[in-house]
């Protein structure tokens, strides 16, 4: 089986991770920009990060067989910084052009705020003059109302659902998510919130249409084969195949795809595997390691 993790922050993690992901049929992810833990104190620290998520972390998904996507956009934690979100703001629209970039995200509300509000409203804004799907980060705290709150706000900005997919929801938002026409992500997290036998009873009790799962995992203690495992998981417990390649490859694909990004003809026709290629002169290999060279990326 395919899968597609479009939720997973990869510049935390190491290449043992790439390299277990893609053996267990991960063949993409999408890379939301978001915030790095440490607060950032200039706009220029945005600038590199967004650079990375365009450009190295890229190449370096593809050097272990993985076709890397991102989205651009302002954190709503870091919002809160209003000199740096002004700053942030007129940086946006010279990324989200950029190769690869499939939507504005993610974005929301965290404390739900004033200025996370007012940032949330602009680059809505900005995905409705571009056109760019949108992905929600639905907050931790107060989750229930954030979501609602959310929809409203898209809504109000004339988002039609279709381009927006909700993320983090759980058992209590699922049903207005998906009732009002959005995608409806959920994140697997290890141990705590949304575990694998939840997924697979929100898949029993709702069906698989417009239902998308990722892993979110990050610097934090979190999963990266979260979908794959997830996906065997829901096959044990007896849901049909075509709903599990919905919920863990199609869907996100058709989410993001609206974006014109991201094809399934990006990895079905990609070269093998090439790890004597370099990025600005640099190379995902260490002194005197051996390069993989044409390792066909689908092996299954
Ligand atoms: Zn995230």
């Amino acid at each position: 089986m395919k899968f597609i993790d479009p939720h997973v922050h990869m510049v935390s993690r190491t290449t043992d991770d790439y390299e277990a992901m893609q053996k267990a049929g991960v063949v993409a992810v999408i890379e939301p920009a978001f915030w790095l833990g440490q607060p950032r104190t200039a706009v220029g620290s945005f600038k590199d990060y967004f650079s990375t998520l365009i450009g190295w972390e890229r190449f370096r998904a593809s050097q272990f067989g993985i076709r890397h996507y991102c989205t651009i956009g302002l954190n709503s934690k870091e919002a809160n910084n209003e000199a740096l979100a002004e700053e942030v703001m007129d940086l946006l629209p010279l990324f989200i052009y950029k190769e690869g970039v499939v939507g504005i995200g993610e974005i929301g509300y965290d404390d739900q705020t004033a200025a996370e509000d007012k940032y949330f409203r602009a680059q809505i804004e900005l995905a409705r003059e571009t056109a760019m799907p949108i992905q929600i980060h639905t907050p931790h705290r107060d989750k229930k109302t954030g979501t609602t709150r959310s929809m409203d706000v898209c809504e109000e900005h004339g988002i039609d659902p279709s381009s927006v997919i909700v993320d983090h929801n759980n058992e209590e938002t699922v049903e207005e998510v998906l009732n009002r026409g959005y995608w409806t992500a959920f994140t697997i997290y290890p141990n705590t919130k949304m575990g694998n036998e939840r997924m697979v009873e929100i898949v029993k009790r709702y069906g698989a249409e417009r239902i998308i799962i990722n892993s979110a995992a990050d610097w934090g203690v979190s999963d990266p084969l979260a979908v794959p495992k997830t996906a065997a998981l829901m096959l044990e417990r007896g849901i049909p195949l075509d709903q599990v390649e919905l919920v863990c490859y199609k869907n996100a694909l058709d989410a993001f795809g609206q974006s014109g990004q991201m094809k399934e003809e990006d990895w079905k026709n990609a070269p093998g595997i090439d790890q004597t290629q370099l990025f600005q002169g640099n190379s995902v290999l260490r002194g005197g390691q051996q390069a993989k060279v044409n390792d066909p990326i689908i092996k299954n």
